[in-house]
């Protein structure tokens, strides 16, 4: 195991030389907003005004090396579950680039492309929502790979060794999902994705629903399906606890763009955004082992107009002239540690 990968880390470490199996090129994406009563009125008078757009993700860069576990963390409305289904492949980018092992996802057809579809899979934060409630456990998991002509011999065989793979006992595959316990929902949710052969997961707050005593074993599951399969993750979360047990790099990102990614370590001991710093800072809860991290002091900006300069500059104790007007770019300021903050300057490439 290298120096400075996570204490889970048994599976091979990611091959920095081989090509990124995602990665985002200046990906941004925006989505309209419903226009309120005014703006309806003002349309029907003839006065319409520009359609209010949010820009969800702006200008992000970001790659995933095979075998790799991506962290990827923020405030609630910082884009990062959008920045999931742009890499999942489920929203097209407005603007920029999503490659997959080198290709453009968008430039994919006919086969190469489904092919492309299946490796990436997605696990939601509330598998309820996310499950058939009116089909049989063993439906929904073999569903995808009996479409796709995945299965070679007894659909019952198949579906078997998906909820065993899982830590479900398959005689429960005739019932139904409201008949399984959270956890175990969640679990019906992996085989699913598993039961196409996936090489990515996107795990979006996968486990943020779930009571704490099962959410460790979920992410238990997570980390020896990764050490069994060789799977690549990228994990977005709120709770750097989490991410930090979980993962080999972080990125954070605040109101769309990206502000730090390094080594997980690296983050934990040497984070040089303010943002970062601020999300850090612990609280030790007396008398327990475990670890709390502060809320940061104000508000988070609404999307729909994010501060100018550097978004963070509102909250930040750091702030000058030049962060509100000028937007920090994200440049390298040590080997593999990327941050955007105007306090770099003189610092790294
Ligand atoms: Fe703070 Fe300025 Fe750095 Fe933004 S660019 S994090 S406002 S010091």
């Amino acid at each position: 195991m290298s120096a400075g990968r996570p204490a889970h880390a048994l599976a091979p470490a990611p091959d920095k030389a081989a090509p990124p199996i995602a990665e985002a090129q200046g990906v941004t994406r925006i989505f309209g907003v419903k226009p309120d009563i005014t703006a309806r009125v003002m349309h029907r008078v003839g006065l319409a005004r520009p359609e209010p757009t949010v820009q969800a993700v702006n200008d992000v860069s970001l790659s995933i090396r095979r075998g790799e576990v991506v962290g990827l963390v923020g405030e609630s409305g910082c884009g990062k579950s959008t920045l999931g289904r742009v890499v999942s492949g489920l929203l097209p980018p407005t603007r920029g680039r999503m490659m997959w092992n080198g290709r453009d996802s968008q430039a994919l057809r006919g086969a190469e492309r489904l092919k492309a579809k299946l490796a990436v899979q997605m696990i939601f934060q509330n598998p309820m929502a996310s499950l058939n409630p009116r089909i049989t456990v063993r439906d929904i998991i073999a569903e995808a790979p009996r479409l796709h002509g995945l299965i070679e011999g007894s659909v019952d065989d198949y579906v078997d060794a998906q909820m065993l793979r899982v830590g479900l006992d398959p005689a429960m595959k005739d019932r139904l999902p409201h008949e399984f316990s959270g956890g175990q929902r969640q679990r019906v949710g992996i085989a699913r994705a598993l039961a196409v052969g996936p090489d990515l997961l996107v795990c979006d707050e996968a486990i943020a629903a779930l009571d704490v005593s099962i959410q460790a074993q979920v992410i238990n599951l997570f980390v020896d399906l990764h050490e069994a399969l060789g799977l690549t993750y990228l994990f977005i979360s709120h709770d750097l606890g989490v991410v930090r047990h979980i993962s080999d790099r972080v990125v954070i990102m605040y109101l769309g763009r990206v502000v730090e990614d390094a080594a997980t370590e690296e983050i934990f001991s040497r984070a040089n955004h303010p943002y970062t710093q601020s999300l850090l800072r612990e609280v030790p809860v007396i008398d327990t082992e475990r670890r709390e991290f502060e809320t940061i002091a104000g508000e988070l900006p609404s999307p729909l107009a994010p501060p100018p300069g550097c978004h963070f500059h509102p909250r930040c104790p750091f702030a000058t002239e030049r962060c509100r007007t000028e937007v920090p770019v994200l440049k390298e300021i040590a080997p593999g540690h990327r941050s955007a903050c105007h306090l770099n300057d003189g610092m790294g490439a």
